[in-house]
């Protein structure tokens, strides 16, 4: 094998666009330090091997010595935000075969495992990695079981490329599975605080006791229900690579006298022998309300349990308490003494922009089709004059959008131009649908975006049935329909009306 230079590169996030994509971006100087050309594949060296496809830094980046990648690449690397990976060319093979198991049980057929394996042309993997897919509204995880040769292979069209039926099972137990930073919208400040309060407690505990300060061991995230709680507990706990314990304060209270203070303990417990850890306690009110609220001496008794089992928690900063609630003031001030819930995040509302952010969320990997309005196409191809890939082409381009008959002429006069074009085009097209439907969704919440996101992509699954194309009674879905379902403006708004 020939000399092939190494260099360190810190972890950033990835970009919205990019995640899912299996992409890593690094900056020019790096690329020329390790002799690559965007579209080349990478080795990634974190705890873990990984590779992925190197494309360019956008130009902020440049200089910062960094290496973009999501979540998925993270996880496969084994390495968190800020920590350092080594970076080299690969030295890669073409897949003669790959087998992928999904994470937790589905049906699929053949025409599945086809529309699967052309998604993943190109791809980069290595045994283990995990995979995720955006289906439909919806998101897959796959793990790469096998690779035929052994080492970093790249799926081609050539490859025998196969699914199990069986899913993997140590990992389908770990509830956090997958969840990353990037699939959290519109909580940035949120999503810094959790990182300092808790993940770096629980990834760094030797940089608190030298400071000498207390990692919390208690924290409480409060906002409304379907703001992303849930969400970002298990994706501190996922980044961290630390177990996950989810319990529901009302499941508890439910427990026969007695098992409910025994069941904290078993928490408590495991959260220890498996630290670090994280705890989430989900509506913890009503586990703990105010006492002057409570009438039931069950409530004491559980509420004092859970004050001992935090009051005893040996391994310092390894195990953190996440408590969520809508009700912060309904809680029992004794709960939120110091060394208890002593720290607190509010995870709001989102704003316009924050809705936005959720939307390319669960939109990603959605075949949207916007509408290709003349007005609008002219406005956008006007804003790409500037851009020297498209140097040679506008003029013409607006003079065949100007003549074109209807949307279905302006999108064939775009793609015989010039691919990159229209694919630009309908990129930004897709951006100011977003930005419009984050517009008149003021007062959803990150819950009801996704809902929204899942029916628009129903309701364009109920068009093609209406026509004809599905039948519901076939086992499966032809990858032709599979291709064919697009979900359009029209299907946004017919969901907005549920
Ligand atoms: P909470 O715990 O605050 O009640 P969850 O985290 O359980 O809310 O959110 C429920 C679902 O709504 C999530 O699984 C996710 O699909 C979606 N969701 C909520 N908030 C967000 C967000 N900020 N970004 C992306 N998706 C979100």
């Amino acid at each position: 094998m020939s000399e092939r230079k190494e260099i360190k590169l810190k972890v950033a996030s990835a970009y919205q666009r990019d995640v899912g994509r299996g992409i890593v971006r690094i900056d020019r100087k790096a690329m020329r330090e390790l002799n690559v050309q965007p579209g080349d594949i990478v080795e990634i060296i974190g705890t873990k091997n990984t590779a992925a496809v190197v494309w360019p830094a956008y130009p902020e980046d440049e200089g910062l010595n960094i290496i973009r990648m999501d979540g998925t690449i993270r996880k496969n690397a084994g390495v968190g935000l800020g920590d350092e990976v080594t970076v080299r060319k690969a030295d890669v093979k073409e897949a003669k075969k790959v087998i992928v198991a999904p994470t937790e049980p589905i049906r699929f057929g053949r025409d599945f495992v086809e529309w699967l394996h052309s998604r993943l042309v190109g791809r980069p993997v290595v045994r283990g990695d995990y995979i995720k897919i955006g289906i439909l509204g919806q998101e897959l995880t796959f793990v790469v079981t096998a690779t035929t040769p052994a080492g970093i292979v790249q799926i081609t069209e050539f490859t025998d490329f196969q699914v199990s039926e069986k899913p993997v099972k140590e990992v389908a137990k770990t509830a956090t599975l997958g969840v990353t930073y990037e699939d959290i919208g519109g909580l940035k400040d949120v999503i810094q605080k959790v990182r300092e309060m808790i993940e770096l407690p629980l990834k760094h505990p030797e940089i608190f006791e030298k400071l000498g300060i207390e990692p919390p061991k208690g924290v409480l995230l409060y906002g409304p229900p379907g703001t992303g709680k849930t969400l970002l507990a298990k994706a501190v706990a996922n980044e961290a690579n630390a177990h996950f314990i989810a319990i529901n304060g009302p499941e508890i209270m439910s427990k026969y006298y007695g098992e409910s203070e025994e069941r904290l303990r078993e928490v408590f417990k495991e959260a220890e022998e498996n630290a670090p850890a994280i705890i989430f306690i989900d509506e913890i009110d009503s586990i703990a309300p105010k006492r002057e609220e409570t009438h039931g001496e069950v409530e004491k008794r559980v509420v004092s349990q859970l004050l001992t089992l935090m009051d005893g928690l040996k391994s310092r900063g390894k195990v953190i308490v996440i408590g969520a609630t809508n009700r912060p003031d309904a809680i029992d001030p004794a709960l939120r003494r110091p060394g208890r819930f002593d720290r607190e995040i509010e995870v709001g509302v989102p704003d316009k922009q924050g809705r936005k952010e959720i939307l390319q969320i669960h939109t990603r990997g959605m075949p949207i089709e916007p509408d290709f309005r003349r007005d609008r196409v002219i406005e956008i191809l006007e804003k790409l004059r500037g851009d020297e890939r498209f140097r040679d082409v506008i003029d013409r381009a607006i003079e065949k959008v100007e003549k074109a008959k209807d949307e279905e002429e302006i999108k064939r006069a775009l793609r015989e131009l010039d691919e990159r074009l229209y694919d630009e085009v309908k990129a930004r097209l897709i951006d100011a649908l977003l930005e419009e439907l984050a517009e008149v969704t003021h007062g959803f919440v990150g819950a009801d975006l996704a809902a929204l996101a899942r029916e628009a992509a129903m309701a364009a699954l109920r068009r093609l049935i209406k026509e004809g194309k599905i039948d519901f009674e076939a086992e499966h879905i032809p990858r032709e329909v599979l291709e064919e379902l697009k979900v359009t403006r029209k299907d946004f708004y017919e969901a907005l009306k549920m």
